[in-house]
């Protein structure tokens, strides 16, 4: 136990944030890092001292509860005590292997449960090490199996930042200083859009061999597509000898109430990208796909694809015991239970705010759309001092997250959520 208990206290802040020592944390970076990579930290500079459960410490003693779950890693809470001692445990044995040649034990048991898991018929599962490296790994399979380079993708779409990853992420600012170096067989079309578009858009692009999509978009903005699309999307995947191939790397491991976003219109994709909640904190991503997808990887000589830290050993010992907790703790579930509650509160903000335009969300993933980027800054900022980290997102960045640990407390969830709507109130026009 530390000054944060268990994780469950509500906002404290003693310090109004950016506290001194964050001021000279935050100077020191900038001259030591590379610049525009701890943009939005640049302006709001708090630095991270200890987080457990939805509570993070800053270094200037603030409390604060954190409603983006570290980008969405925290799904069983930061630290659980399970993870904790999960990590402890094999540091004590093996801290890393030798990736695509020699295996370790926790590697096996955590294949065969993914494997398990995974809303994927006859599943097998290629580890990684982001959620960028298994969207890469993702596009490299299809390509293999079908022979084909090109993607359809969709717009809005965040798969992340590196090259592979980026050709099939929308947005321009992201990819304009590297367009010669992105993959020119990526057709887009609008997420949540009418199928016709799609047709489309494929219709004399026989080069286009996959599907890939974000069942929920996360990043870019928090949309949720019309009900029935995932399940249209797939069918005519089906129709057209597509692979489906589905980014969960942000909605994965229960965020929208249930263990996988597909679950909830019943799709199962050819292949799925998972990551983020994945390793509780350790950084272990995977992609699952369809057995005889995954033969085409089968290679006399070296592996095609790998990586140094495959299948860490001690992340994959985090990972087994974050799946236990989801499992044992229901914890799905138990997004789905506090979506009604989430839901009533936020619900009036659009007539009760002059600048919130719209609020949308499933289980604990919930955006909140300003009318504009100033209104989603000056929220966020509102929120930190008043003890909340929240994230803005989306192409214009007009769309705050609410995205707290599945574990968050109720009186937690109250305190944040009445803290938005102060800074809502302070910010109103
Ligand atoms: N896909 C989705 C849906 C994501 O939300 C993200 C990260 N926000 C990624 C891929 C990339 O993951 P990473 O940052 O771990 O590379």
């Amino acid at each position: 136990m530390t000054g944060l208990g268990c994780g469950d206290l509500p906002p404290r802040i003693v310090t109004p944030p950016p506290g001194a020592r964050a001021r000279r944390f935050a100077d020191s970076l900038a001259r030591s890092e590379a610049p525009g990579v701890n943009t939005l930290g640049a302006k709001l500079p708090i630095l991270w001292q200890e987080a457990v459960g939805a509570n993070v410490l800053d270094v200037d003693g603030n409390v604060y509860v954190d409603l983006t779950s570290g980008f969405g890693v925290a799904a069983v809470g930061h630290r659980h005590p399970a993870v904790v001692a999960a990590i402890q445990h094999q540091s004590g044995i093996l801290l890393n292997a030798l990736g695509d040649v020699n295996a370790h034990p926790l590697r096996c048991q955590l294949a065969d449960r993914l494997c398990r898991l995974a809303p994927v018929d006859d599943a097998q599962v290629f580890f990684t090490c982001s959620g960028a490296e298994a969207v890469e790994v993702a596009l490299k399979t299809a390509c293999l199996a079908t022979g084909l380079p090109g993607v359809l993708a969709f717009r809005p779409a965040y798969h992340g930042s590196t090259l592979g990853a980026l050709a099939v992420t929308s947005r321009e600012e992201f990819r304009a200083p590297f367009a010669a170096q992105l993959n020119p067989h990526v057709v887009r079309v609008d997420h949540g859009g009418p199928l016709a578009q799609v047709e489309e858009a494929l219709a004399g692009r026989p080069e286009v061999g996959c599907v890939l999509f974000e069942p929920v978009v996360g990043r870019e903005g928090t949309l949720f597509p019309p009900v029935g699309w995932l399940t249209a999307i797939a069918d005519l995947c089906r129709r057209r000898g597509l692979l489906l191939v589905a980014d969960e790397v942000f909605t994965g491991f229960g965020r929208t109430g249930r263990w996988f976003a597909v679950d909830h219109e019943g799709v199962r994709p050819d292949l799925l990208c998972c990551g983020k909640a994945l390793g509780g904190g350790l950084p272990i991503s995977a992609l699952l796909a369809r057995r005889p997808l995954m033969a085409a990887w089968a290679t006399r000589g070296e592996a095609l694809h790998t990586s140094t830290f495959l299948a860490n050993p001690v992340a994959c010992a985090a990972a087994l015991a974050v799946l236990e907790i989801l499992e044992h703790s229901q914890l799905p579930a138990r997004a789905a239970t506090l979506e009604p509650f989430v839901a009533a509160r936020l619900a009036p903000w659009p007539t009760r705010f002059s600048q919130v335009d719209a609020v949308r969300g499933r289980g604990l993933l919930w955006g909140v759309e300003l009318d504009r980027r100033e209104a989603a800054t000056s929220l966020v900022a509102g929120a930190l001092a008043r003890g909340v980290i929240a994230l803005a997102g989306g192409p214009e960045g007009r769309v705050v997250q609410v995205a707290p640990p599945l574990t968050i407390s109720e009186p937690q969830l109250i305190a944040a959520i009445a803290a938005l709507e102060s800074a809502l109130s302070d910010g109103s026009t």
